[in-house]
């Protein structure tokens, strides 16, 4: 039939949900975690109902970024309730494995989790949800894309020319299961040194915004290399509701409205 697997018919995923914005990165340890929960958190602040869903089964980070322990409650042995914090409803694999286990798994073992943790936690009426998307553009990456009706997608990434190139390939990947690219942020743009107030350029500058013109996308914004940002994120109390009047909160909830 049109697209159903072995005889079996294909729900389409998140009905309840009106927006899903997916978050991603070229490569790791660019933040796009870390955006990706602010951005999250930004929504929830201007009174939109939101869902962090972690899709990295790898390495899932939200329970951490979020200071969410425990596991998921199932009310009928079927479907789960999502986790919650800061307004936020959240899912990731690291409420269902213990954090020091390594998953094993070949690529349709990650689809399947992934399809079941989208399909079977009662996520209600969404306003937006934010998909925190593994890093690259490999298998799931390109299932996911296809699999989620995507609202559209952002892309993280630093200023170092090799983290702008992955960033481009990641963005072509959108662009070509025809997923909207809503824009590039700037991540670890700048550092101010706390001492004297010098600004550092530690990975570069400005090549996001020359890379989101290049592209023809638009440049959502620049966060800084930030102590307070890694803090308030292994805290698992995220900046934008820990310190939600600090500069690096504010450029995440203008990134936000801009999304
Ligand atoms: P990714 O999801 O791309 O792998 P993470 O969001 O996990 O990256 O970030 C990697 C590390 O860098 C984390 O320890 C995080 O707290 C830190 N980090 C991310 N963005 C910033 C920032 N702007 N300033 C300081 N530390 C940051």
């Amino acid at each position: 039939g049109h697209g159903h697997g072995a005889g079996q018919v294909e729900q389409p995923l998140l009905p309840t949900v009106k927006a899903i914005i997916a978050v991603a990165s070229g490569k790791g340890g660019v933040g796009k975690s870390t955006t990706a929960t602010n951005i999250a958190m930004s929504f929830a602040q201007m009174g939109l109902k939101t869902a962090l869903f972690d899709a990295d089964i790898f390495g899932p980070s939200m329970p951490r970024m979020l200071g969410i322990t425990g596991e998921p409650v199932s009310p009928d042995g079927q479907t789960m309730l999502p986790m919650e914090n800061y307004g936020v409803k959240c899912m990731s694999m690291g409420f269902l494995v213990p954090e020091d286990s390594p998953i094993i798994w070949r690529g349709p073992m990650v689809m399947g989790a992934l399809e079941q943790l989208l399909r079977d936690v009662q996520w209600g009426e969404l306003d937006v949800m934010v998909i925190d998307m593994p890093p690259g553009t490999g298998d799931t990456q390109l299932t996911m894309t296809q699999r989620v009706p995507l609202t559209g997608a952002v892309i993280v990434s630093t200023p170092q020319d090799i983290a702008l190139l992955d960033a481009t390939k990641g963005l072509n990947m959108f662009r070509k299961v025809d997923v909207p690219v809503l824009g590039i942020i700037e991540n670890m743009s700048y550092y101010i040194c706390p001492k004297c107030g010098d600004e550092a350029h530690i990975f570069g500058h400005g090549g996001a915004k020359a890379e989101a013109a290049r592209l023809s996308t638009e440049f959502l914004g620049e966060v800084p290399l930030d102590i307070a940002i890694r803090q308030t994120s292994d805290a698992g109390e995220p900046i934008v509701v820990s310190k939600p009047n600090s500069p690096h909160a504010k450029a995440y909830m203008a990134i936000a409205a801009k999304i």
